[in-house]
């Protein structure tokens, strides 16, 4: 373990890696395998018999080697929690936390303002197994206590809002949750472990979709799901039933990306930071939905509880016609249209939430554009979105570039 009075880019560095153990190489071996061949019937049960919270055993492919480890390690020290376990997609561990907390029978307090398919999760499979969903306001804060009822066993948020940026009160959600035996499950993925620690504010259970910014390059699925450790055995026991694993160069890649992520962060957030600053002057933007910018209402909170902002944010255009919005998405070259983010590269889509939104939390009705700033020069993106913008004045000639 490392000595956990170091910063957080020494220890990324050193986190997972046992170099002694693999005749000195610096990174972590990949294992392919499934099966795990025992010398004796002895060793064979002794093995099983001898899984412990803290056992680092290989006993068969779904359970973990050390490829795995590293980086589940990693990842845990990162977040600050007691360990880690790996999931196929940040999907999967939105899903695996949620079934490793919640029965039939339970009460789901879920933000408004969640990542889409974790709303899909809760209306298809968790209502089939009858637990009952109920969305809160994000900014809602400590009055939170008011929507907990008898069977509520889990608050569930993701800080700031997908597509919408609320920061939220965790350690109020926390309090409000502890209070009631309940647990709070927080999906971090946005800040990553670089720029918020969810254990320090109080969650018991922290999810990152790895695919985003601890890879960073966009060539893989992965997702992690920390604990405390009262909890870890509830969640891995679950993880193992449910037979969820990882292929082991996807494992690999991750605990690669990770080396860099805090160098990745820091630039991503300056360079963002720019670019939400020139967005903020231009006459086609209604509001930057940005909670480093002081003037956004998260900014206190922000301030208050996060270690920095990463690339990714929202802006509120001016009402325009949908074909302009149209026209300068398909004029942009540097910025890719595409879903996820967290990689290198800038992205941006068309923002679609009012559909499922309560009334009360999001009443904003024109376009929204949600944007990843990566790691170009933000000069040249500046430059790009200039150019598209021009496709939004009415009286522009329509660009015939496909
Ligand atoms: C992308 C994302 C997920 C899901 O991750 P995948 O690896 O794409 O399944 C979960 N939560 C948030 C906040 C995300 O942005």
């Amino acid at each position: 373990m490392m000595d956990r009075t170091e910063k957080i880019e020494t220890k990324i560095i050193h986190t997972g890696r046992d170099p002694e153990s693999f005749g000195g190489s610096v990174n972590p071996p990949v294992y392919h395998f499934s099966t795990v061949l025992y010398k004796s019937v002895d060793e064979l049960v002794s093995r099983y018999d001898n899984i412990t919270p803290d056992s680092r055993v290989m006993t068969y492919g779904t359970k973990g080697s050390p490829t795995s480890f590293s980086l589940e390690d990693a990842v845990a020290e990162l977040e600050g929690g007691f360990r880690s376990i790996s999931f196929p997609s940040g999907l999967a561990a939105v899903a695996g936390a949620l079934f490793a907390f919640l029965k039939s029978g339970d009460h789901l307090l879920m933000t408004d303002s969640v990542y889409y398919p974790t709303r899909e999760f809760c209306a298809s499979v968790l209502k089939r197994f009858g637990v009952e969903t109920t969305y809160y306001p994000p900014c809602i804060g400590s009055e939170i206590e008011e929507l907990i009822q008898e069977n509520t066993t889990v608050i569930y948020t993701e800080s700031p809002g997908s597509h919408t940026f609320e920061v939220q009160d965790i350690p109020a959600l926390s309090a409000a949750a502890h209070r009631h035996q309940a647990k709070l499950i927080m999906d971090n993925t946005w800040a990553s472990p670089i720029f918020f620690n969810p254990f320090v504010h109080g969650a018991d259970v922290s999810i990152q979709a790895a695919t985003k910014y601890i890879n960073g390059h966009s060539d893989i699925m992965l997702g992690m799901v920390t604990t405390t450790r009262e909890d870890w055995e509830q969640l891995r026991n679950c993880t193992w039933h449910l037979g969820q694993c990882c292929g082991p160069d996807d494992l690999y890649m991750a605990q690669r990306g990770l080396r860099t992520l805090s160098v990745r962060m820091k630039q991503h957030q300056s360079n963002g930071i720019q670019v939400a600053e020139w967005l903020k002057k231009r006459p086609e933007v209604r509001r930057v939905l940005h909670p480093a910018l002081p003037d956004d209402p998260g900014h206190e909170l922000w301030k208050r509880d996060f270690k920095g902002a990463s690339g990714l944010f929202g802006i509120e255009l001016e009402p325009t016609n949908p074909s302009n919005v149209e026209a300068m998405l398909n004029r942009l070259e540097l910025f890719g249209m595409g879903f996820s983010w967290g990689g290198y590269e800038s992205l941006i889509v068309p923002s679609d939430v009012e559909k499922d939104r309560l009334p009360e939390s999001w009443t904003f009705k024109g376009p929204l554009l949600r944007l990843h700033i990566g790691l170009e020069d933000p000069e040249d993106l500046i430059l790009d979105l200039e150019q598209g913008f021009q496709e939004l004045r009415t009286d522009a000639p329509k660009s015939s570039k496909s």
